[in-house]
């Protein structure tokens, strides 16, 4: 008998799996092992938040099946952020829908805009989802490079014309994981040219457009001129207000692309426990101070990570958003080499970049969505036992 269909048996093994059988290795050892590896807030969603769901379980009318786009309290909740944060017009109604993460969005959008054998474009360094769903969907993935000589942007210009004129769905991501990259406008502008002049889709996974630190605001892909024709944009509660376990994110933009994706959704899942959906509502409308206050914390970690990494002669910069720091990996080690000689020397789990594509190969990921003391722990024992080249820290500075 087969179990498994040739898409799942062609999946790859979960990247994180080698690491957590080391990790409980080392454990059942008594090692106090501390992993940066996994993005996930350790800080609680905000009070507020949490109040406003046990208030909401109190109605049995929120104990039935959701209605499938989303309850409209949620989907205004939306339209009046992205007015307030980003000047775009909604119709909460047609350019809004409901999501289960953003996630789920994502997986889902791809099948729902191509066919088998059909031209994904889509980052290399990437979240992983990205490509899983490709290859689910019998899509065809061609790989965008990101590098740092260029801000970690695809450089659309040099996509073969053979390439772009066939291709479907073009998929981005910043303020960016894994390489915690951040875009003005412009990016937008001429990506969105780029999509209308090809006839390709933009789906622009904004998962971190609100964890971002100082003066710098997050732009939203639907700022740029004609947008709404060609792109979508995802958008999570899951990053901004610690809210990964509640699952609720959005999909907004372009009218077709949103009703294309309503019907495989309604025919896929039955939307979000209602309670949940009104909670998130209340938070993207309610008391932003919560925002600021976890970005404040994240920026703190990330200022501190990075001074540690140089001080020990590793090349990092502190990013204008995310909660990662992706860090150039010491001459002499791959990025596999090098994150499994960090668990062995210190019993820290980082993320090798190429955990995230090929591109990834050189850098390794932090995440910092870790108690602060745990970090400074981490921190202690990589001053400790790291030092790659006092000497490469002045260069590097
Ligand atoms: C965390 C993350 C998401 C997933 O968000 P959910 O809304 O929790 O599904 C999407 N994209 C990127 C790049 C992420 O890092």
């Amino acid at each position: 008998m087969r179990y498994r269909s040739q898409r799942i048996a062609q999946i790859p093994p979960y990247m994180f799996a080698e690491f957590k059988k080391k990790k409980e290795k080392m454990q059942q050892e008594g090692v106090d092992v501390i992993d940066l590896g996994i993005g996930d807030p350790d800080l609680p969603t905000p009070r507020h938040i949490v109040e406003k769901l046990i208030d909401e379980m109190a109605y049995p009318e929120n104990f039935k099946y959701p209605s499938f786009n989303g309850c409209s309290e949620f989907r205004q909740a939306v339209a009046d952020f992205y007015k307030r944060q980003f000047d775009v017009d909604l119709d909460p109604d047609t350019e809004v829908l409901m999501l289960i993460g953003s996630k789920e969005g994502l997986a889902h959008l791809v099948p729902t805009v191509i066919d088998p054998g059909e031209i994904v474009l889509a980052p290399d360094p990437g979240y992983p989802p990205y490509r899983m769903a490709i290859s689910l969907a019998g899509g065809r993935l061609y790989k965008m490079p990101l590098l740092e000589e260029n801000n970690f942007e695809p450089q659309l210009q040099e996509i073969p014309l053979e390439i772009a004129s066939q291709a479907k769905l073009l998929l981005l991501n910043y303020p960016g994981n894994p390489t915690s990259a951040t875009v003005e406008k412009a990016f937008f502008d001429e990506a969105v040219s780029f999509a209308k002049q090809h006839e390709i889709v933009i789906a622009h996974d904004a998962a971190y457009n609100m964890v971002t630190f100082g003066e710098y605001k997050a732009p939203s892909i639907l700022q740029a001129e004609g947008a709404k024709e060609a792109a979508v944009e995802f958008g999570s509660l899951s990053k901004t207000y610690s809210m990964t376990g509640w699952r609720i994110g959005y999909a907004v933009g372009n009218k077709e692309v949103i009703k294309a994706l309503s019907i495989y959704k309604s025919n896929t899942d039955t939307g979000q426990f209602t309670p949940i959906q009104k909670a998130a509502a209340y938070a993207l409308m309610g008391n932003q101070d919560c925002v600021q206050a976890s970005n404040a914390v994240y920026e703190e970690r990330m200022q501190a990570m990075v001074a540690a990494l140089r001080s020990i002669g590793i090349k990092a910069k502190a990013a204008r958003g995310t909660f990662f720091v992706w860090a150039s990996v010491p001459e002499g080690y791959t990025s596999a080499a090098f994150a499994d000689s960090v668990l062995e020397k210190t019993g820290v789990i980082v993320t090798p970049g190429t955990a995230f594509g090929e591109s990834g190969e050189g850098y390794f990921r932090i995440s910092l969505s870790v108690p602060t003391d745990r970090l400074k722990e981490a921190i202690h024992r990589m001053k400790k036992e790291l030092v790659i080249n006092k000497n490469r820290e002045e260069k590097s500075i």
